[in-house]
């Protein structure tokens, strides 16, 4: 199943985006997309209720908003430089243990909303990247196990100002949770969707030049790695998002380095997760 949400910023809707393109609703089954749900079984259960009733669900017009695939989760981690390329373009020795850090969930937008660049920034800067959706309440998880605690996938654009992140002192998560900063979607697929999500494509343009195209193959930390590791430190609850690093190609490691500008187009792609396009507008 493809899981979206939709509607007016806060007042989502769930839906799901089935295979022939056509998106419904379905909120006569499903409150959110949120901990409840993924926690309590809901995946299951409206994967049986569809069986029934998907030809009655209302159809949701292609010009209403989506929203961020899942609910705003209770943790959006992060893993920094998780691609070999991208550790050497950033300056920095590929990591021995992963490196992770948090982002504020409050910068989670939908997949096509506008970015805001922030009051002051000179250096705001995209990453697409895989992300990962917890299914189950996941501590002390071994790797055989992790993956039975994936309820699916989506994508991420994990925005960056890199001077807050890297110039301004401590943790990397001031430059990382400012407001319009995390565009989720378009839709979470469930893990039966994709057969190997580390054999997956991705991509991104700014204003149509391509400048991220990697593949997950290239991840230093694969996901059972990630899932695990995360869950010997702190429990993942159903709902929380994993963003697993992105590859090369962020304008930080273009020489010279290159940042985000009012009207700029940023698109992007991971493959078997569909595609989004986000206008990037200085914070007024
Ligand atoms: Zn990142």
């Amino acid at each position: 199943m493809k899981l979206i949400r939709f509607g007016e910023p806060g007042r989502e809707k769930p839906g799901i985006l089935l295979e022939n393109g056509k998106r419904i609703d379905v909120s006569a089954a499903v409150t959110d997309y949120d901990e409840k749900f993924f926690g309590g079984g809901g995946l299951e259960r409206l994967r049986e209720w569809l069986g029934t009733n998907v030809a009655t669900c209302p159809v949701v017009s292609d010009n209403v908003r989506l929203g961020p695939c899942v609910a705003r989760p209770s943790k959006l981690i992060c893993i920094g430089l998780n691609y070999a390329k991208h550790a050497k373009e950033s300056n920095m020795d590929a990591p021995k243990e992963p490196v992770v850090f948090f982002k504020a969930t409050s910068a989670i937008i939908g997949p096509n909303d506008t970015v805001i660049i922030p009051k002051s920034s000179r250096k705001s800067d995209w990453e697409v990247e895989l992300a990962v959706v917890i299914g189950k309440h996941a501590s002390y998880v071994s790797e055989a196990d992790a993956m039975d605690y994936v309820a699916g996938y989506c994508m991420h654009n994990d925005y960056s100002e890199r001077e807050w992140q890297l110039e301004r002192g401590g943790q990397w998560v001031k430059g990382k949770s400012c407001d319009t900063f995390a565009p989720l979607g378009p839709f979470m697929a469930t893990r039966d969707e994709i057969a190997d999500p580390h054999k997956l494509k991705l991509w991104l343009k700014r204003n149509d030049i391509m400048r991220q195209n990697s593949s997950t193959s290239d991840l230093i930390f694969n996901i059972p790695t990630l899932v695990s590791y995360l869950s010997q430190f702190m429990s993942l609850l159903p709902g929380d998002v994993i963003s697993t690093g992105t590859p090369e190609g962020v304008g930080h490691g273009c020489k010279p380095p290159q940042y985000m500008a009012d009207g700029d187009v940023i698109e992007l792609g991971v493959e078997g997760l569909g595609s989004s396009k986000q206008h990037v507008v200085s914070y007024s």
